[in-house]
């Protein structure tokens, strides 16, 4: 019995015309031949009476009928000869069509016989592929040493569940099959059994496609949804699938895992001053970072420029943090790129996995929140999480939230802080110090709201706001026996990117009629340092209108002092750090006389900042700064007590001794 397709669905196919034609020859054969002997020598007895012509037409007759069965035969296995042509010519036309619709879609097709194992059919192209030798017998143990020694157990699997199961479970499957050259190509391969009478699987029959190009493309796609096309590193979503997953493994060994966000603190200045494209210092941050975490970390990238890398599992929590530490050390070191080194200026915030998050999400939230309060300059390569840093996160989004409209709801005022005249000892002006007076919060310091308020652009209506209510106030104050102060405003570098900047000065000044020449503003070095230039041009703008210049807070940025007699500046301000330093520490000492040598020389009133005692305001009086201000004197003080302070008689006593000779004999 042939073998029968397995598939129930599948009809039966009906006998060809010529499988009877056997049987109906042999039938007509018999039937015309016996009625031939029946009756042709009865006929032939009935025309002659002569024996002699009787044996002679007995003869011709024994002749005519082979003659005409002959012919008959012929007749007949000619026209089941023609039929079976036609039908080998279409089943060759058949298996040519399906060749070449299989091998135009870069397949073929195989038929192996289960019985026979020797016994394998495969189509011309699948054995060209596999460099089958001219002349070779195909089999399929031939086939299976071509298949990639990874991919070979999964296909006989395949195999023999389709077998099993009675060709129930379709052979379905991808694996890699090498082809004559040595490499390997990707082969989509689909059959099911034949099965006999009886039901015994007997032949596998399928198809298969050269699918390489087709899971290149999967895997690109793959690439590009999972990974960065920049770097190559993982993109967040799996950066965080991958780190749950490792996350669980080291909760359940009792093993802690670093993880760290980097940011590149200066990455627009990078692109600026080396005109390099953004890409280009990403990629090489990546492939560094990819470099420095190794195999068994893991790196992605966050953001633009901003990426996670996370250490292998480690067996205590400090074993963590010094490899994270490592890691980030040597990421802090220039990278080259090209011909040019560059070396970036790095934020890094840190958590430690399971103890600061057992889950991606909130571990890297957690670094993500040390993130924000590190700082590239500081003293610390890392900012590691610790315990309140959600909720000072929390603090700061609530307050980022309610900054908005902050003037308008009048929660903002000032507070003043008195600047000291050294010489005459009276009170010759007072800075406005913003003051948040949040509702069941109370009175919030400028440093934790003035940086939010830059973040999120209030500055400017906060800004303006406070120059405004400081402008009012000193627009009331008198002085009985004197000039009246001036009032010192502070200036953010965000106003001061302003063009307009300027005319709001003019404008807060026209509406609250106080003179230019009360108020000073007071500006940062760090706030110029981005467009010195446009610095220039607006401080000049500022000083056209009669308005004073100071450089607020000088020691605690770049204290260039080729900027002190580039800009417009009418007084330099002394930073609080480098006044406890004076005649303490020589170098802070020797810094501060070369700067206040370098003020009277261009003209520069100094104000020395943080005064705290005595002894401070005698030291630097006695090195001719003019002016201080400080906790000695007066802290900020609410409106309503100014009066007393502008009025006040302040007692300084400047030594007569050179003051060289003072700072000498401290640093001693
Ligand atoms: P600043 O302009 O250098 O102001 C001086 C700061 O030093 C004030 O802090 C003041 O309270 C503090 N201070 C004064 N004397 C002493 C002292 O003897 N010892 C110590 N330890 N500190 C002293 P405050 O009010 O917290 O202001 C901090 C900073 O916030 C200001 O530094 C200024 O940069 C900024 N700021 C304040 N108000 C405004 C504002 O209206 N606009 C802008 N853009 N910034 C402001
Ligand atoms: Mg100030
Ligand atoms: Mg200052």
């Amino acid at each position: 019995m042939g073998p029968t397709p397995s598939s129930p669905s599948r009809p039966e196919q009906p006998a060809p015309a010529f499988a009877r034609v056997p049987l109906f020859v042999a039938l007509t054969y018999g039937a015309v031949s016996g009625l031939w002997i029946l009756f042709s020598d009865g006929a032939l007895l009935a025309l002659v009476s002569d024996h002699a012509q009787y044996q002679t037409l007995q003869t011709y007759k024994g002749w005519f009928f082979v003659s005409v069965t002959a012919l008959l035969l012929f007749l007949v296995l000619r026209a089941a000869e023609r039929r079976l042509l036609a039908a080998y010519q279409r089943a060759v036309d058949s298996e040519r069509r399906l060749e070449l619709a299989l091998s135009s879609a870069g397949g073929g097709y195989w038929d192996r016989d289960l019985t026979n194992p020797d016994e394998a059919i495969f189509s011309p192209r699948l054995t060209g592929l596999i460099g089958l030798a001219p002349g070779e017998k195909m089999t399929f143990e031939r086939w299976k040493r071509s298949l990639h020694p990874d991919d070979a157990p999964r296909v006989a699997a395949s195999a023999v569940s389709a077998v099993e199961s009675n060709g129930r479970h379709i052979h379905d499957l991808r694996y890699r099959l090498r082809t004559g050259d040595g490499s390997y190509r990707w082969m989509h391969s689909r059959g099911n059994v034949i099965c006999d009478g009886h039901g015994k699987p007997v032949r596998m029959i399928g198809i298969v496609f050269d699918v390489t190009a087709q899971v290149e493309a999967e895997a690109r796609i793959e690439r590009l949804i999972h990974y960065d096309a920049v770097t190559g590193l993982a993109n967040c979503a799996t950066f965080l699938r991958e780190l749950d997953a490792r996350l669980a493994a080291a909760r359940a060994s009792g093993e802690h895992i670093g993880l760290a966000q980097i940011t590149i603190a200066d990455f627009n200045d990078l692109i600026e001053q080396y005109s390099a494209k953004a890409d280009r210092i990403v990629q090489a941050m990546g492939e560094h970072l990819r470099r420095l975490v190794g195999a068994d970390g893991l790196a992605g990238r966050l953001s633009q420029d901003s990426f996670l890398f996370a250490t292998p599992p480690c067996a205590s929590a400090e074993t963590a943090q010094a490899a994270v530490a490592r890691i980030v050390a040597q990421l802090d070191r220039p990278v080259a790129i090209g011909r040019r080194r560059f070396g970036p200026f790095l934020s890094v915030g840190a958590a430690l996995g399971p103890d600061d998050g057992d889950s991606a999400h909130v571990l890297v939230a957690n670094a993500g929140r040390a993130l924000a309060q590190h700082r590239p300059s500081g003293p610390d390569a890392v900012q590691w999480y610790a315990g309140g840093m959600d909720v000072e996160a929390r603090t700061r989004s609530q307050r980022l939230r309610d900054l908005r409209g902050v003037v308008k709801r009048r929660e903002m005022l000032c507070h003043f802080q008195p600047i000291i005249g050294l010489a005459s000892g009276r009170t010759i002006g007072l800075e406005a110090l913003a003051r948040w007076n949040r509702p069941g919060e109370g009175l919030v310091p400028p440093d934790q709201f003035i940086a939010l308020a830059e973040e999120s652009g209030a500055i400017h209506e906060i800004g303006a706001d406070i120059l405004a209510q400081a402008c009012r106030q000193a627009r009331a104050w008198t002085c009985a026996d004197g000039p009246a102060p001036f009032i010192a405003v502070n200036v953010s570098p965000h106003q001061l990117d302003d063009p307009r900047f300027p005319s709001v000065v003019e404008r807060v000044l026209a509406d609250t009629g106080l003179a230019a020449g009360r108020l000073e503003l007071e500006v940062t070095e760090n706030g110029l340092v981005n467009d010195v230039d446009a610095a220039r041009e607006r401080l000049a703008a500022l000083r056209r209108l009669g308005v004073s210049v100071a450089m607020d807070d000088f020691g605690t940025g770049y204290s260039s002092l080729s900027n002190l007699s580039r800009l417009p500046f009418s007084r330099l301000k002394i930073d609080r750090d480098f006044v406890s330093g004076y005649g303490v520490d020589g170098r802070t000492t020797a810094i501060v006389n070369a700067t206040l040598h370098l003020c009277n020389a261009i003209g520069l009133d100094v104000t020395a900042e943080g005064i705290e005692t005595a002894e401070q305001a005698q030291l630097l009086g006695a090195r001719g700064v003019q002016a201080a201000q400080g906790f000695y004197f007066s802290r900020p003080i609410a409106v309503d007590g100014v009066g007393d302070l502008i009025d006040r008689r302040w007692a300084v006593e400047l030594p007569a001794a050179p003051a060289r000779d003072a700072v000498r004999r401290r640093t001693a």
